[in-house]
């Protein structure tokens, strides 16, 4: 289990927001109380990112994404309070990990990661991940050459990953960077004509790929790119708070803010500032069994 938490909204202190509420991602680290079996405490690092603005006039500048992370519990590292406490963003993307047993504790396997404007967490366990992924990747790659045939293009346009190597450009062992791998890799092939017309496309392509190989496999993802949230519930607990002008998603409440929303299992939830749409995710059969 790690605990992670999303926003978009108004400016916000980076800093503020990892520690906001009697519950906060902060307290949730040596205090979670909705592990669902995943784990105890999340002393394995911590990660934040948060996006800087585009430069004004420039024409397609997006946002861009920069974080933080440590492999080192939070509590420990006084930059939470002495250098995310100067920042402010619009959006902010942050975990706390506690490693599945037998990956690596180090800070290149702590989320958020990041690509382009893309942060992304996971919170869940892939079982046997590396023979689970690279099946997972022949499907993805059978559905892009399906998708290409059926457009009548040459076949060796229809490849999204040229071969199973590209799960080595993983930052750390763990299922969680690997799964980056691929999800940054549909997030890049994100086309109006194509199977993947938006990053919702991409989130219900991936987890329904994983659960087809692996039933009952944790995935609690968590997406930004700076102006909206995504995310996805699989065996794990996840709550929103949707307000006038801002949303959170929050593995668990921070507060007793009477409008948190819990997350039901297996749903995509997709959040924009104020505004939230939760949808059931389309499962294979054998994950409809077991649910
Ligand atoms: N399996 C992932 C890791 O080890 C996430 C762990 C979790 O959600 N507890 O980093």
């Amino acid at each position: 289990m790690c605990r992670h938490l999303g926003y978009v909204g108004p400016p916000v202190g980076v800093g503020e927001l990892v520690v906001r509420g009697p519950h906060s991602l902060y307290a949730q680290s040596w205090v979670p109380t909705d592990m669902r079996a995943g784990g105890t405490i999340n002393a394995d690092g911590f990660g934040v990112a948060w996006w800087r603005r585009a430069d004004v006039g420039v024409e397609g500048a997006r946002d861009a994404v920069t974080r933080y992370r440590n492999h080192a519990p939070i509590w420990t590292d006084p930059a939470v309070a002495e250098v995310l406490g100067q920042l402010e963003s619009r959006s902010v993307i942050a975990a706390v990990r506690s490693a599945t047993v037998g990956m690596p504790v180090e800070r290149s396997a702590c989320a958020p990661f990041t690509d382009e404007h893309w942060a992304f967490s996971h919170n869940g366990v892939i079982p046997d991940w590396r023979t689970t992924l690279v099946a997972v990747l022949a499907d993805l790659n059978e559905v892009f050459a399906t998708a290409s045939r059926d457009l009548d293009e040459s076949p060796s346009s229809a490849m999204l990953f040229d071969s199973p190597a590209v799960l080595l450009q993983a930052e750390s062992l763990t299922d969680s960077a690997a799964l980056w791998v691929l999800l940054r890799g549909l997030l890049r092939a994100i086309a109006p004509a194509g199977p993947v017309t938006s990053p919702d496309d991409a989130l219900q392509l991936l987890v329904a790929a994983v659960l087809r190989h692996q039933p009952g496999t944790r995935l609690n993802l968590l997406l930004g790119n700076g102006i909206q949230l995504w995310a996805t519930t699989c065996w794990h607990a996840l709550s929103v708070l949707v307000a006038d002008d801002y949303t959170v998603l929050c593995s668990e409440p921070y507060d007793a803010d009477p409008r948190w929303q819990s997350v039901d299992d297996h749903q995509l939830v997709a959040a924009t500032p104020g505004h939230c749409t939760i949808t059931a995710l389309e499962l294979p059969a054998t994950e409809r069994v077991r649910s």
